[in-house]
């Protein structure tokens, strides 16, 4: 480290840069997972990185570049006040490799790991996992590493294995801990959606951006390095973009997106490691591979059901991997300068790979298990249902808004009360929309209802006008017949007897001749409703012809059913009928008198027909007359009817 101003103001401004990926990163995620989460994912980035920078200064610092116990670790506690400038901006710098290297695993495991969980995951990776390896590669005198990985010849430049494998196999640690996401690898179920992946693509770019200064930054001053570093990392990006693409097209058959971004992320993630000692085309050529890595490592956690919702792994943790390992395979010797022949340098880059990706594995899994008793890692069903945005955060949205109030409408079916619709919300054209469907459906179904009453009420008008009799508002014919059927059939199991009374107007024609036709009418109503108010409540009072009443009356003896047809006669006869416009007109009946005792085998019409022979002769014999119908054997004989005999004859004289 040199105390030039000049590499004093690189190193800072590399800082910055590298800065910005902490806004690629939450962009690349934001938009990369459902809407539902985008905002805990974005907050888990910001919070990752404030709580790694205390950690980072607190401890991770000393323990990465402090002097160092026999290459393993820093011992001392850096001494702050005595720090120069230089050295200053180097904790900087340092202080956004850390926050860059544990932002990487919210990706992996963003959806459903909860964020309490996270956030004690991201202190521990920033105090510990990240600093210990670290300081094997990088440790000690910064920029003359006296690290055990890097006095047996281990080169890592910028960071392929300490900041990007580190991170990306601590998120797979923790993606295998915690599970998929629900509704992940069901078959049949549709893909989770990527909340919007312009945003993802402008965070690739402000990764890009950033890797600029993480690169050209890790000279530590302004080489003649430099211009390689960033010539040598846009190509290799660029290149891994490229055979993502071209990869990803020939397998899904369109070019795909998401391969695209993470291809040039992975091309990044592989040139970090040697892109100070590698030529431009052995640059394109571990971005191109880099970028096939990703593609090939993401189909196969498919395969292998782990899911990483971002490409956390197959980015930094795979192409971590490639990118360190082909340090020893494309940079030039003299400029690593370890002094190792190809074949040893391709050895101390697996040992260092091995040593650290271990160590990052073992504590994070441990930590993680530890960390479970005490609290869950993963978010309840419900809160992953219901998105982490609100469930840990309260976050709601006008999306969200907008469907819970849909929810209540489904529930409840109000199809008459339309969701609120706020203006200026990026939903208002649904809610509309929405709320003219319902409208529609309200409509219908108003209108179905109405047209339901209507047939209702028809239906009740069909049945009034099918059983009564419009002039009197009695029974009608058709009815009566059935009330018949019931009380014959009650008599015929021997639980009642019943008797019918056929009552016909007198000389009925000549009211009509003399009043008219509708004075006629009057007289009719008039009869009807005497006949209703004198007989008991169980009795049936029909109209059953012209001029013409019948009553049906359960349980009535001989001599009850007389009593009762005198009464009807007496009434009628004693009181005249009111016509309107006339003055009251002297009215009387004639009734015939049928009974059909308990067990009888009479059918209703025998009993009728009975009481209309009874009928007749009371016409006969002068009118205004109760006459009781012959006993059955002698109908019997009269009708040549087929009953057996039955019931006691008439044991009356008929009433005058
Ligand atoms: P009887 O004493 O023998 O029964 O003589 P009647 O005149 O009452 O008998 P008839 O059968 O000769 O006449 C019945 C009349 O009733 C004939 C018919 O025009 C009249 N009539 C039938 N239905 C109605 C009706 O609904 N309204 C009116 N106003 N008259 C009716
Ligand atoms: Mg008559
Ligand atoms: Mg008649």
């Amino acid at each position: 480290m040199t105390e030039n101003p000049l590499d004093i103001a690189w190193i800072l401004i590399c800082a910055a840069l590298v800065f910005v990926m902490q806004a690629g990163f939450c962009c690349l995620e934001a938009g990369l997972v459902r809407s539902k989460n985008s905002v805990n994912v974005a907050i888990k980035n910001l919070a990752d990185f404030v709580i790694s920078t205390l950690a980072f200064f607190a401890v991770g610092f000393g323990l990465m570049f402090g002097a160092s116990l026999g290459g393993v670790a820093g011992s001392v506690i850096p001494r702050w006040s005595a720090m120069g400038p230089s050295e200053i901006a180097f904790f900087v710098f340092q202080l956004m490799f850390c926050g860059a290297a544990t932002t990487i695993v919210s990706g992996a495991v963003a959806e459903r790991m909860s964020f309490r969980g996270y956030a004690i995951l991201a202190l521990f990776i920033a105090a510990v996992v990240y600093p210990l390896g670290g300081h094997w590669a990088w440790g000690g005198a910064p920029g003359a590493s006296t690290g055990f990985l890097a006095r047996l010849g281990f080169v890592d430049f910028a960071g392929s294995t300490v900041v990007h494998a580190v991170g990306g196999w601590v998120g797979l640690v923790a993606t295998v801990m915690i599970g998929p996401r629900a509704g992940r690898f069901v078959p049949g179920a549709p893909p989770l959606r990527h909340h919007s992946l312009p945003t993802s693509v402008l965070g690739v770019a402000l990764l890009w951006f950033g890797w600029f200064g993480f690169n050209a930054g890790s000279a530590l001053a302004v080489t003649d390095r430099v211009s390689l570093i960033v010539a040598n990392t846009v190509l290799a990006g660029a290149a891994g973009g490229v055979t993502a693409l071209f990869l990803t097209w020939r397998l899904a058959g369109h070019p795909s997106v998401v391969g695209a971004m993470n291809g040039a992320l992975a091309g990044l993630v592989s040139i970090t490691a040697g892109c100070h000692a590698v030529t431009l085309h052995a640059a394109l050529l571990i971005g191109g591979i880099g970028g096939i890595v990703s593609v090939v490592v993401t189909r196969q956690l498919e395969k292998l059901r782990v899911d990483d919702p971002v490409g956390a792994f197959p980015v930094h943790g795979a192409c971590g991997v490639w990118g360190t390992l082909a340090v020893a395979l494309f940079a030039d010797l003299e400029v690593l300068g370890t002094g190792l022949s190809r074949g040893g340098q391709l050895g101390a880059q697996a040992l260092g790979l091995l040593t650290i990706v271990a160590w990052a594995c073992l504590s994070g899994y441990i930590f993680l298990r530890v960390a479970q008793r005490w609290m869950p890692l993963r978010v309840s069903e419900d809160a992953e249902r219901l998105g982490l945005n609100v469930a840990e955060h309260g976050e709601r949205t006008d999306m969200l808004d907008l469907l819970t109030e849909m929810e209540t409408h489904h529930q409840r079916g109000m199809f008459d009360r339309p969701v609120s619709i706020d203006p200026g919300s990026e939903v208002a054209p649904v809610a509309v929309q929405y709320n003219l469907v319902l409208a529609k459906v309200h409509e219908e179904r108003a209108s179905a209802e109405q047209l339901r009453n209507r047939l209702r009420s028809a239906n009740r008008d069909l049945t009034v006008l099918a059983t009564t009799d419009p002039l009197t508002g009695l029974l009608n014919r058709r009815r009566t017949h059935e009330v018949l059927d019931n009380e014959v059939e009650r008599a015929h199991r021997g639980l009642a007897s019943v008797a019918v009374l056929l009552a016909d107007v007198d000389h009925f024609k000549r009211i009509n001749d003399t009043f008219g036709h509708s004075a006629g009418d009057e007289v009719l109503q008039s009869v009807a409703r005497r006949l209703g108010a004198m007989v008991r409540p169980y009795d049936t009072v029909a109209r059953w012809g012209g001029e013409e009443f019948l009553v049906v009356c359960p349980g009535a003896t001989n001599e009850a059913a007389i009593a009762i047809a005198e009464r009807i006669r007496r009434d009628i006869h004693e009181e005249p009928v009111g016509i309107e416009g006339q003055e009251s007109v002297s009215v009387s009946v004639s009734l015939g008198v049928a009974v059909l005792p308990p067990h009888g085998a009479e059918g209703w019409q025998d009993l009728v027909a009975r009481a209309d022979e009874a009928l007749y002769d009371a016409k006969a014999r002068g009118r205004n007359r109760v006459e009781l119908a012959k006993d059955v054997r002698e109908a019997k004989r009269r009708y040549s009817m087929h009953a057996p005999a039955l019931g006691a004859g008439p044991s009356l004289a008929p009433s005058a």
